[in-house]
């Protein structure tokens, strides 16, 4: 089952339990075994779906709550929380330390995405205003240091390795200390992979390791592994005890559970994930917001960390609502509009807030038209509809009706947006203010 089916089961059965007239031991039960079912289908390791179910039992104890407790939002935050806890080991990836050399050393498979997330790696963090450069120790792979070599031009990242020396002991060492010398800040290391887990893989790692003595290890893992990622992730902890892991190919039709199979083996962090084959492909990976963007939340620290990335700036508006903890239709549409400008709309639909899960799906041309048509649902909408909440639309709903009809789409389909802007609007009420969404936003890497 892909992410966003993932996420759309489980934000069924979080809306079936809504809508029951009472919540008792049977609904409970219905609810988690929906869940459960659906995350088995993810390929999620079965003991960690045994435990979120235990967990989530042990903390809801439904019989002993008293008649004034809202049983529906206890068990609703109970599967959140235990759904960040399945890919959140608790343990804080390496942070680089700025005017400073920092080593990273990339491990993993062949074929994983190595190289290429290497240089999205180096491109991220010059964006941030890093000193980076790259270095090519994959002396097994026949045109590794090509591959490196093209991406890094057209990064413009410096870049070493070599064509005659086939030591990859020797160029690691000799590639870092070249940098080192020359005060860069961010040295990548692009490590050989295999085809499978072998000894002389392993060997290789460790005395590159013990050459470059890096400051993070990362583990670059294939996220469409499914079941093997867990053992796959073990093999690679015990011989190269990497502090995090890159998950690849996390583009709109990969699994979730090798992510979440895959911290579960190692208590280590996924830092960033690949969602695709270029450069800017690559997306932060921070469990709430994961888990958010899987059932459909949307995530804001997400979207402003990619509107600051692209150096647009029409998001101060918004900046000043989500502070005071304010979220109106309006500063939706005008996040939908701001999207459209910044396109691929794909990598960044997930960002959105009230951008339904089942969104995500599809083509790029799919989802431009599904985007499209949400815009112009809200084109119809009146100014007083989009700068209130949705309140005009509980008192009058035969405006859901007119505003359908004007739009061309469905009754449904407006009613989805109005239901998806709710539980935003709730979730800025909430979190917003300057202790809360914003000021919790990472800065840094
Ligand atoms: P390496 O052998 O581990 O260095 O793997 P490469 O970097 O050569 O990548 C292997 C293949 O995976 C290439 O075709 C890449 O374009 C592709 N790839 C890498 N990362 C991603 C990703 O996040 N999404 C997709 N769709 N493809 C990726």
């Amino acid at each position: 089952m892909v992410l966003a089916d993932l996420g759309r089961k489980i934000n069924s059965a979080l809306i079936d339990l809504s809508k029951a007239p009472v919540v008792d031991e049977k609904v409970l039960d219905a609810l988690l075994k929906d869940i459960c079912a659906a995350l088995l289908a993810s390929d999620v390791n079965v003991m960690l779906v045994q435990r979120l179910r235990n967990n989530v039992k042990k903390s809801v104890n439904i019989n002993e709550m008293g008649g004034g407790v809202n049983k529906k939002k206890i068990i609703q935050k109970a599967v959140m929380d235990e759904l960040f806890e399945l890919v959140d080991p608790g343990v804080e990836p390496y942070k680089p330390v700025k005017g400073r050399p920092n080593v990273f050393m990339m491990v993993g498979l062949q074929g994983a995405g190595k190289t290429t997330t290497c240089t999205k790696l180096a491109a991220h963090y010059q964006r941030k205003g890093w000193k980076v450069a790259l270095v090519c120790a994959d002396t097994f792979r026949a045109g590794a240091f090509d591959q490196l070599k093209q991406n890094a031009t057209k990064a413009k990242i410096p870049y070493y390795g070599s064509y005659t020396e086939n030591d990859p002991v020797s160029i690691a060492l000799e590639g870092v200390d070249k940098f080192k010398a020359d005060r860069f800040e961010i040295i990548i290391v692009d490590t050989s992979g295999r085809h499978k887990q072998e000894t002389e893989l392993f060997e290789e790692m460790k005395q590159i390791s013990a050459a470059v003595q890096p400051d993070s290890t990362i583990f670059v893992m294939d996220g469409t592994i499914g079941q093997a990622a867990e053992s796959q992730a073990k093999a690679f902890k015990e011989a190269a005890d990497f502090g995090s892991i890159i998950m690849t190919k996390m583009d709109g039709h990969a699994k979730g559970g090798g992510a979440i199979s895959a911290v579960a083996a190692s208590q280590s962090p996924v830092v960033f994930i690949g969602t695709g084959e270029h450069m800017y492909d690559l997306d932060r990976f921070e469990p709430q917001s994961f888990v958010r963007k899987m059932l459909g939340m949307g995530d804001m620290r997400d979207l402003v960390e990619k509107v600051q990335d692209m150096k647009l700036d029409q998001n101060k508006n918004l900046m000043k609502n989500l502070e005071a903890g304010r979220y109106s239709l309006r500063d939706m549409y005008d996040q939908f509009q701001q999207i459209s400008k910044m396109g691929p709309l794909s990598k960044l639909m997930g960002s959105i807030p009230g951008m339904p899960a089942d969104m995500l799906q599809g083509s790029e041309e799919e989802s431009s038209k599904r985007f499209k048509r949400m815009m112009c649902i809200m084109d119809s909408m009146t100014d007083a509809e989009l700068d209130g909440d949705n309140n005009a639309f509980e008192k009058d709903r035969s405006r859901i009706v007119r505003v359908a009809q004007g739009s061309g789409t469905s009754v449904h389909e407006v009613e989805e947006i109005l239901t998806q802007y709710t539980r935003f609007a709730q979730m800025v009420k909430t979190m917003g203010g300057k202790s809360g969404l914003l000021s919790n936003m990472p800065t840094d890497p």
